[in-house]
């Protein structure tokens, strides 16, 4: 099983039958809160009529369509409806299967570019520390955890790593985007002056952390990261698999920040989950520098059999058609106070040593338990489970909470509850 004890999981199962909105239904048919959107992904809710619908209309006309070589027309109607989505200048688009593949793209584009402008040269990343960008060996190299890495050799050669911008003295129990940690954005001065802005191709960041914390950006840290960027002609990718379609209250964080990188990679909330899909947002410069050499030459030399699955496209047209008749986005910007003022209700609860929310997601830290590190988390989340009928995500002794962006007052406050019961009941 993916990022799971194994062993641990055969003792006490813990096992999924159906779900539809906020609500799952366990195997033996108890009904248990959905407290992170299935993985930050589910933005819509479980099981959408209409995604469902459109699904199966899918699969009976066009299940499936070679990617190379020839295109279908859900494919291009996603494309056109993401980057209408996207900032200004950001209009082209490229579709894989995941948000691993779409970082390693977003990554490959990024190389691809400096070939084709005679920047060979310019073949470094730079990532962050406390970054997850996936499980490809792209995104484990410029990602920033440890455990993703140790394990698993070298990774690409080339990259450095910002530091992170979490710091429990100077930001506990914010709301929001922190006042404090603008200034190390200004790190980046320092490793272009490192290694020479001529070696470097990208820098790549979540513009707010997700799985690694819920980290979201201090204040005017993005926009000093974008100057750095222009000042160096070095490519801003913003990984948004988490951030995309709402989360943050807006298409993209992009936007509530006001800051425009190069390329965003998105996945997760595109088709609310229903069904796998991923894909960089590439800046006209960059698509048009990629269009210069001769008409036959292939301009990307790189994509996966099903870029562009029919299925999965039909179910992004979909989700995207729900976020906007439902208004899903304003309604995630006009439910952040009441989720915030809900979730920092924990302040005080046993162990908690920090809280931070913003927009439809949380990250709650605990103490860590004597019996080792992430033992209190993971307790904290089988007992949310098995006894309180709820499903949080924890990774190491943070709790994270992203619900779907449908959820309303009254089931923020239960939300809170049960977790509040778990975390009491863990200690
Ligand atoms: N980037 C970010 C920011 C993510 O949060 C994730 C998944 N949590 C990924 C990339 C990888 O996505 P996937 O699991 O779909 O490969």
């Amino acid at each position: 099983m993916p990022f799971t004890a194994n062993r641990a999981f055969k003792r006490a199962p813990r096992l999924i039958a159906s779900a539809e909105g906020l609500h799952y239904r366990d195997d033996v048919g108890r009904i248990v809160l959905d407290g992170i959107a299935g993985l930050w992904c589910c933005n819509a809710g479980h099981n959408r009529a209409p995604i469902v619908a459109a699904i199966r209309e899918q699969a009976g006309r066009l299940d499936y369509a070679p990617p190379f070589q020839f295109g279908h027309g859900p494919a291009f109607a996603l494309a056109a409806r993401v980057a209408a989505l996207a900032p200004p200048g950001l209009d082209h688009v490229f579709l894989c299967n995941s948000g691993s593949e779409a970082v390693d793209t977003a990554l490959k584009i990024a190389l691809a570019y400096r070939h084709a402008r005679g920047e060979g040269g310019r073949t470094r990343f730079i990532g962050r520390e406390r970054g997850y960008h996936g499980v490809g060996f792209g995104g484990i190299s410029v990602g920033g955890l440890p455990n993703n890495r140790s394990v698993f050799g070298h990774g690409l050669s080339g990259i450095d790593h910002l530091p992170h911008t979490y710091d429990r003295a100077r930001q506990a129990f914010t709301i929001g985007e922190p006042e404090w940690g603008a200034h190390l954005a200004d790190e980046l001065e320092r490793i272009v002056a490192l290694h020479d802005a001529a070696t470097i191709a990208a820098v790549i960041v979540e513009p707010m952390a997700g799985s690694t914390g819920v980290l979201p950006p201090p204040r005017g840290y993005l926009r000093r990261l974008r100057d750095i960027c222009d000042r160096h002609g070095l490519l801003l990718i913003f990984d948004e698999v988490i951030t995309g379609f709402g989360r943050l209250g807006y298409a993209f964080a992009a936007e509530r920040y006001g800051v425009t990188p190069d390329m965003i990679c998105f996945a997760k909330g595109v088709t609310s989950g229903a069904v796998p899909l991923g894909g960089v947002i590439v800046a006209s410069s960059i698509h048009e520098q990629l269009m210069r050499g001769p008409e036959q030459a292939i301009e990307l030399f790189h994509g996966y059999t099903y870029s562009g699955h029919p299925l999965a496209c039909a179910a992004g047209l979909a989700a995207l058609d729900l976020y906007r008749d439902e208004g899903l986005f304003e309604r995630a910007r006009a439910m952040e106070p009441v989720f915030a003022e809900a979730v920092m209700r924990l302040r005080g609860a046993p162990n908690v040593l920090d809280i931070r929310t913003v927009g439809l997601a949380a990250g709650i830290d605990l103490a860590p338990d004597p019996a080792g590190q992430g033992a209190r988390g993971f307790a904290v989340m089988e007992r949310a489970f098995h006894d309180h009928d709820l499903v949080v995500r924890v990774s190491g002794d943070t709790l994270a909470l992203s619900p779907p962006l449908t959820i309303g007052a009254d089931d923020i406050s239960t939300l809170v509850e049960r977790l509040d019961r778990a975390i009491q009941a863990a200690a």
